[in-house]
């Protein structure tokens, strides 16, 4: 069998052999400018206990961004990321009914491979199980192929739990794939392991409860929840590990192409949460829009 990815390094011959592929998603007109004219606009958003906090790790650095300067609107592309029960599940729906992208969770598609009971699920679940990455050679393909599709490529994405390691990111920008933005949800570990231990799902309705914050409204709904099976108290605090260990190198990788990244306290409500990001999405468009004037002009 082979082993769940432990940490963010995979093979370089591995890697190269899954970016060695044509790219998929044309660029055209691309040009190179200036992201961040707007010191407010952050292009990685970093929501933590800390509260608001704007760092700039690279200020010294001349920014490198791309963006596309073609007549039609491109559609967004977001990545989202957080340790497990940060929030990005409830974040995701308010940033999809708002704008309409097509919502992507690396842990649902993987989900769903266990349930179909496929070979790749009997490996995911090895690895879940473990609360370890999964391999590459699994969740690249999948969520390459679901990037590809054509919903994802008219509407816009926002990618959720995706890249989790630097290898990740690396091989799906060989495939053409990079964010326009990367935010990140950071909230304290104690919460988060009582967030996630009192986690329920809905089987009927696909709704996320909290027995203790967010209980179910009837009787009935109360008796058919769910409980992930590694939404554990054990698991869970290997899934942190893992995320803790990963972390970094994902965010090194988009430092690349940021400025700026912003601290906002995530653990405030989910209004107030989905405000900042709502305001970050506002100021990227509100910058193509200024580009396009610019180019047509
Ligand atoms: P999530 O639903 O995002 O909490 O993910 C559940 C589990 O799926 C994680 O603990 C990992 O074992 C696996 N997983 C999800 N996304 C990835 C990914 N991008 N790479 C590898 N494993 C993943």
């Amino acid at each position: 069998m082979a082993a769940c990815n432990v940490n963010s390094v995979y093979s370089a011959a591995s890697v190269s052999a899954i970016v060695a592929q044509p790219k998929l998603q044309s660029r055209t007109s691309l040009s190179r400018y200036n992201p961040n004219p707007n010191p407010k606009f952050p292009n990685i958003l970093l929501f933590s206990s800390r509260g608001v906090d704007l760092i700039s790790r690279r200020s010294s650095r001349t920014p490198n961004f791309l963006v596309l300067g073609s007549s039609k609107a491109e559609p967004l592309r977001v990545m989202i990321s957080g340790a497990p029960a940060s929030g990005k599940g409830t974040q995701c729906e308010l940033i999809t009914q708002k704008y309409g992208l097509v919502h992507i969770a690396a842990g649902d598609l993987l989900r769903a491979e266990i349930a179909a009971g496929s070979e790749n699920g009997r490996r995911a679940k090895e690895c879940m199980e473990k609360g370890q990455l999964v391999p590459d050679e699994i969740v690249v393909m999948m969520v390459k192929e679901r990037l590809s599709k054509p919903d994802s490529q008219e509407k816009g994405w926002l990618l959720d739990g995706y890249p989790r390691s630097s290898s990740q990111a690396i091989a799906l920008k060989g495939y053409g794939f990079e964010p326009d933005i990367f935010i990140l949800l950071d909230v304290p570990e104690g919460i988060l392991v009582e967030r996630v231990v009192g986690r329920r799902l809905d089987p009927v309705t696909g709704k996320i409860y909290h027995i203790k914050y967010s209980p179910p409204e009837t009787e009935e709904i109360a008796s058919r929840l769910t409980q992930r099976f590694d939404d554990t108290e054990e698991k869970v605090k290997l899934r942190l590990n893992t995320h803790n260990e990963n972390v970094e190198a994902v965010l090194s990788i988009y430092e690349d192409i940021t400025i700026k990244a912003s601290h906002i306290n995530g653990n405030v409500s989910k209004e107030d949460v989905f405000a900042q990001i709502d305001s970050a999405l506002q100021n990227l468009l509100q910058q193509r829009k200024a580009t396009s004037g610019s180019h047509a002009a």
